[in-house]
């Protein structure tokens, strides 16, 4: 067998291979994204500091997805390839993108001309700039709808107690929070609080005792978010 290995060893192309892996490696090692900043803005803030572009009216009063930014620890990475950014054809699509993630620079367009290049310019620009930097793990249809997952819990949404719960946990790196919900008479529970548990030197976040959740308390469907 091994024989046999060895008389179809070709030096030559393990050479080549070698050195094709050597120059590819710091590349993709550079390149590669190792961390995501999740960029939510505050909308007055943004109109404050450019009340010439501010253009979005009523102007919304939660936090709004700036972008999702693909990080290197030893690069800042923008641009990182050309693929092209696929415009929303369908109104519904665009109103579910837009009212997470805004283009405060620009007037709310109707239903006749939502689909001007203008529209989308912003979620264009992010995709470009940043998108193309994860797209290896996450396509463009991907990179916006975990993206708008991420800001999934906002006053006057109604979610659902476990998607609750899972974005807190991601949030607070994968330990159980405690939920507490209130159900006013023959109404869905309302989220009143969120309890992250932290040892008692306060350094580190840990799971909260289960013996103590209160995330009973919201059920196990939707919940009320009131805004
Ligand atoms: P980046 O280009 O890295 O995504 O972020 C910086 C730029 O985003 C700044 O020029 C800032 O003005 C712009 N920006 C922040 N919020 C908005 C917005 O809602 N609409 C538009 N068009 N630009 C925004």
């Amino acid at each position: 067998m091994c024989q046999l290995l060895y008389c179809c060893w070709d030096d030559g192309l393990v050479f080549k291979l070698v050195l094709l892996i050597l120059m590819l490696c710091p590349l993709t090692i550079n390149s590669s994204f190792q961390y995501l900043t999740f960029v939510q803005q505050w909308p007055r803030g943004y109109c404050t500091v450019n009340p010439s572009r501010c253009q979005r009216i009523p102007l919304p009063t939660v936090f709004t997805i700036h972008g999702l930014w693909p990080g290197n620890f030893t690069k800042i990475l923008q641009i990182c390839t050309t693929t092209s950014y696929t415009q929303l054809q369908n109104f519904q699509d665009w109103n579910n993108r837009n009212l997470r993630w805004p283009d405060l620079a620009k007037p709310l367009p109707t239903m006749q001309n939502f689909q001007e290049p203008r529209f989308q310019s912003f979620w264009k620009h992010e995709w470009k700039k940043h998108g193309t930097c994860s797209e290896n793990m996450y396509p463009e249809a991907t990179y916006f709808s975990r993206t708008i997952q991420l800001s999934n819990i906002f006053p006057g949404s109604n979610p659902t107690v476990s998607s609750v719960n899972s974005t807190i946990y991601r949030a607070i790196s994968n330990h159980v929070p405690d939920l507490m919900c209130v159900t006013p008479p023959h109404q869905t529970p309302a989220l009143v609080e969120i309890g992250i548990c932290f040892t008692a030197t306060m350094t580190t976040i840990i799971d909260c005792p289960s013996q103590f959740l209160r995330t009973g308390s919201c059920g196990i469907g939707t919940i009320n978010f009131p805004a």
